[in-house]
């Protein structure tokens, strides 16, 4: 969980950062469904401000710390959801019927998809588009 909060944190402010650099200044905030993690990612996201992420830099763009709030009560948290939904079954099940129609929409510049991170040792040859866009590619002669 911690990894995952940090991760998402490190990639929405390089995003923010990256609009702020296309004369596009934009601050956000992170809202999450209420949990019982609520204290320990309010105290990570405190930290991540004021000491950096393990990938460097503080962060700098948000304009609150994160706000929970009760699923049912916000549509916002209802899509999180389904893109969660999506991303969990391409990853976890192979099926890729809701992942698809939603793939484009991840944040991608200069071919790196950004917005989707996937984990694993294998990225070399994962054939998946987060592992692809970083690939290194080859110009064959
Ligand atoms: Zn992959």
């Amino acid at each position: 969980m911690a990894l995952a909060f940090e991760d998402l944190c490190s990639r929405f402010d390089k995003y923010l950062t990256r609009r702020t650099n296309n004369n596009d200044p934009q601050r956000g905030i992170i809202i999450i469904d209420k949990s019982a993690q609520e204290t320990s990612l309010q105290r990570l996201a405190k930290e991540f401000r004021v000491n950096g992420t393990r990938w460097g830099g503080s962060i700098q763009r948000l304009a609150e710390a994160p706000l929970f709030i009760d699923s049912k009560a916000s549509r916002c948290v209802q899509l999180a959801d389904h893109i969660a939904y999506a991303v969990f079954r391409r990853y976890n099940a192979g099926d890729t019927n809701y992942f698809d129609v939603i793939a484009h929409r991840f944040d991608l510049t200069e071919g790196v998809v950004h917005g989707l991170a996937h984990k694993h040792k294998n990225q070399s040859i994962c054939m998946c588009p987060a592992c692809m866009s970083r690939r290194p590619t080859t110009i064959s002669p």
